[in-house]
């Protein structure tokens, strides 16, 4: 009989891929689903990526990439961040940039703090490294961030690491360079602990983007910084990602990750590359309808009973409260309204606590407005029967 190892009894395949598959499955059986889960722009990759994955191809980058990364693509994201090669990892999807970091840090015991709201993939990612996640809640009357007072008491001698998400996935939150400085000046007093600072929604963003590092530049030597290709360019499928961080730590990551993967897609680097160093014009556009799309999805959920929902500053996601709808409607939590709208609204959205924060919900935006309208309809109607 097979057991499980210890490291990894409490992680599942995520309860977002969860509910998407379920969707998925009822489509399939012929029910009218729209699935609003997802964290997948539903662009298409630019042509000029794709062309420039067949050249590579064709050219017979088809060997084993470096394990940190081709030197071209390594070189290009160096010059965009001010650093050299050696402070770059090139990884299979931002999400290995986690993985390979944790992997890399954490022993046993070590705390690794994230303020909730925070992206699913976080928690299970520490816990499957070893370590402990440390969550704080950050509500929306803290316009979902994390305050200097509240990482100042949650900092052990154990701690290893501070993961911020900025714009966050699921909030929207974008921290100002005032909030970053608050939190740097404390981080200053304890050096042990690093800092991730996950930077993948950078491009959608609707108020000015501050880089971590730019604010707080004194803690360079000890923040690693992720981004990647998946959201700006709409590049989930190719897998590429990257981690911008003192040599030391990229060195380490290296390390697990030639024993994990030997390196990212040749091709798919070459199609990164492509999107890097190409026209950067779709950027603006796809932000400009993904604004449009936010202030017709922010509309349309606080015209709902029991729905407060907050304008997010960037990504591509609403996070309204549902405490008032699930209080009223006799519902026992987040979860079970949200499945019951799946049942009844035929409307797939993810409940808050996926995201460590009960009592909401994460709507993806990133679908096309026929989906967005007939999504908002639907819940809209079905919250009115049963409220
Ligand atoms: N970081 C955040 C905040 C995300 O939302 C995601 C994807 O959902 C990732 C990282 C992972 O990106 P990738 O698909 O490149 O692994």
């Amino acid at each position: 009989r097979f057991t499980r190892a210890t490291r990894i009894s409490a992680i599942e395949i995520s309860e977002i891929m969860q509910l998407t598959e379920k969707a998925a499955g009822l489509k399939v059986a012929g029910r009218d689903v729209v699935a609003l889960t997802t964290g997948e722009p539903d662009f298409p990759t630019p042509d000029h990526v794709v062309e420039a994955a067949h050249q590579a191809a064709l050219a017979g980058k088809t060997k084993y990439p470096a394990t940190l990364g081709t030197a071209e693509l390594r070189a290009a994201i160096a010059a965009a961040n001010g650093v050299t090669a050696a402070e770059v990892i090139v990884t299979t999807g931002a999400k290995q940039v986690l993985a390979n970091a944790m992997l890399a840090s954490l022993d046993p015991g070590h705390e690794v703090i994230m303020p909730a709201p925070f992206w699913t993939s976080y928690a299970d990612i520490v816990l499957m490294a070893g370590g402990t996640p440390v969550i704080l809640p950050c509500g929306a009357d803290l316009g979902f961030k994390l305050s200097p007072e509240a990482l100042e008491a949650a900092i052990t001698p154990q701690t290893r690491w501070l993961m911020l998400n900025s714009p966050s996935n699921p909030s929207g939150a974008i921290y100002s360079a005032a909030e970053i400085k608050g939190l740097a000046e404390v981080l200053a007093r304890h050096p042990q602990v690093w800092v991730l600072s996950d930077e993948i929604y950078e491009h959608l963003s609707y108020v000015p983007f501050v880089p971590f590092t730019m604010a707080a530049p004194a803690l360079k030597d000890r923040t690693l910084v992720v981004n990647g290709v998946s959201k700006s360019y709409a590049m989930t499928g190719w897998r590429i990602g990257w981690g911008v961080g003192p040599a030391e730590l990229i060195k380490a990551m290296g390390a697990v990750q030639g024993q994990i993967t030997s390196g990212a897609c040749s091709i798919a680097q070459a199609a990164a590359l492509a999107a890097l160093t190409g026209d950067q014009a779709l950027l603006d556009e796809r932000r400009a309808v993904m604004l449009a799309r936010r202030d017709r999805m922010v509309a349309g959920l606080n015209a709902m009973p029991g729905v407060t929902c907050p304008v997010p500053d960037g990504a591509f996601y609403v996070f309204p409260d549902l405490s008032e709808a699930i209080e009223k409607g006799g519902f026992a939590s987040d979860a079970e309204l949200c499945a019951w709208l799946l049942d009844e609204a035929g409307v797939a959205i993810v409940p808050g606590r996926a995201f460590g924060l009960p009592g909401h919900a994460r709507i993806s935006f990133a679908y096309a407005e026929t989906d967005l309208i007939k999504g908002l309809r639907r819940m809209h109607a079905a919250l009115e029967t049963r409220l």
